[in-house]
């Protein structure tokens, strides 16, 4: 039974959720409130650190992804807080919902032991209860280089995802080039500033060894994603198609279909493309970041310099010819539109300019998916508020409903769909899929 929260049914916070389900009542209520820690991000009460160290920590598998630097962490938080955390219960009565952690001390969401359970209170009041995902399995194994296998090929989304950040720095460089919501190379100074282990360049026997460890130990893991920065140049003499393909290549003929194989990378030529799908991966994500023509060239310097926004696009649709249009899943990031001083000041306007953007991919059976903009402190953007809770659940409306009205299948590579089940933690776009309007016998797309 849903009762409401009765310490501060007044805070302002709690109020603007509940404005939120009254407006949009066809929406899940875990779908919205997931929103909204992601966009606040989760401040910790040392009670519930200790318990944490049980269980799987954050481990800065690209980004920070935190509202402060590693630095402010008064109670080291960054090494302290778990990967995700699951809500269930609670006064709305929430279905298991998974949310990644981003740390923000001054989150009205706080992580406390509440009456003996791990609990999550917003501005005081008891939200719901929450599980911290277990430590895999492999986590113990250690590699012949001596580096951490947790390092080498951290696991999220629960266990289900093994994220191979293959190269943790990106040749974009500086105010002119690097994406302005980026702190792939400011995290990686941080990190090492900080004396954590963060291999820069990871080896393919490295991530050979991790993946047949996870392999042999491991039974949640249904996918992988090889990612890094941008190689504007060379890496190792290579170009940037040729040289992640590799990682797939040393994968598959090993253990050939024991992962759905994912790609996030540039977006390439048809023919660099092809390097790709030929190399194993079945998943491409060419992300285009932000939609709107005029903001792209503001936001991504240099994928606008060195590519060119309408390029960039013309790129995803290509794609669809070498992987199958519901294989090629661009990533935004959602609210970053709104970022001051340039982005748009009125929700309705920064929806519309990603509706036309969604309804260009999906009428072409493309389906972009998104992350929470999350201001890292460290990145061009800086320290500044996101946009509002109502942009994101405007967001997730316009996703559903263009999503819908193509009669798409759920994207492959992204766990379960639907609320209750989904496992992808950095937005809720697949919370908010309605699994009993997915076309029939073809639920999820096929690998
Ligand atoms: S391409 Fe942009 S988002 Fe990706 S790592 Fe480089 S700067 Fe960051």
């Amino acid at each position: 039974m849903s009762q409401m929260p009765t310490e501060t049914t007044s805070a302002a916070v709690i109020a603007e959720l509940e404005r939120m389900f009254a407006m949009f009542p066809d929406l899940p209520k875990e779908a919205i409130i997931k929103q909204d820690i992601l966009r606040q991000g989760l401040a910790f009460a040392e009670s519930a650190l200790q318990v944490a160290s049980g269980y799987k920590p954050k481990d800065y598998f690209i980004f920070s992804f935190d509202l402060v630097p590693l630095k402010e962490m008064q109670v080291y938080e960054a090494y302290r807080s778990p990967e995700e955390i699951r809500m269930t219960g609670g006064p709305y009565d929430l279905l298991p919902t998974i949310v990644s952690v981003r740390v923000n001390p001054d989150s009205p969401y706080r992580v406390e032991i509440h009456e003996g359970h791990i609990s999550l209170l917003c501005e005081g009041a008891l939200l719901a209860r929450l599980e911290f995902p277990p430590i895999p399995d492999y986590y113990s194994a250690q590699l012949t280089s001596g580096k951490k296998i947790s390092q080498i090929a951290p696991a999220i989304e629960w266990g289900y995802l093994v994220y191979l950040t293959v190269y943790r720095l990106c040749q974009y460089w500086g105010k002119t080039e690097e994406c302005r919501f980026c702190d792939l190379n400011e995290n990686y100074r941080q990190q090492k500033e900080q004396g954590r282990e963060y291999t820069a360049v990871k080896s393919i026997e490295d991530i050979v060894e991790a993946m047949a460890f996870i392999n042999q130990h491991d039974t949640v893991s249904r996918a992988y994603t090889v990612t890094g920065g941008s190689i504007t140049s060379s890496l190792q003499g290579m170009k940037e198609a040729e040289w992640y393909a590799r990682y797939a290549d040393a994968i598959e003929s090993r253990f050939a279909g024991r992962w759905i194989p994912k790609a996030v990378v540039q977006a390439f030529p048809k023919e660099e493309t092809k390097l790709l799908r030929e190399a194993g991966y079945r998943i491409y994500h060419p992300n285009f970041e932000i939609w709107d023509r005029e903001l792209f060239s503001w936001i991504c310097p240099g994928k606008e310099r060195y590519v060119g926004r309408d390029e960039w696009m013309k790129r995803i649709v290509d794609a669809a010819d070498v992987f199958g249009p519901e294989r090629v899943i661009p990533n935004f990031v959602g609210g970053v539109e709104m970022a001051r001083p340039h982005g748009f000041t009125e929700i309705d306007r920064a929806i519309a300019s990603t509706t036309e953007g969604l309804e260009f991919f999906m009428s072409k059976g493309i389906i972009p998916r998104f992350t929470t903009w999350c201001p890292e402190p460290t990145s061009d953007l800086g320290r500044q508020e996101g946009p509002p809770l109502e942009y994101f659940v405007k967001l997730l409306y316009a996703w559903r409903s263009t999503f819908e009205k193509y009669n798409l299948s759920a994207p492959p590579g992204y766990g379960r769909p639907g609320v209750g089940s989904a496992e992808f933690s950095v937005s809720a776009f697949m919370d908010v899929i309605r699994v009993e309007r997915l076309p029939k016998g073809r639920e999820i797309a096929e690998v």
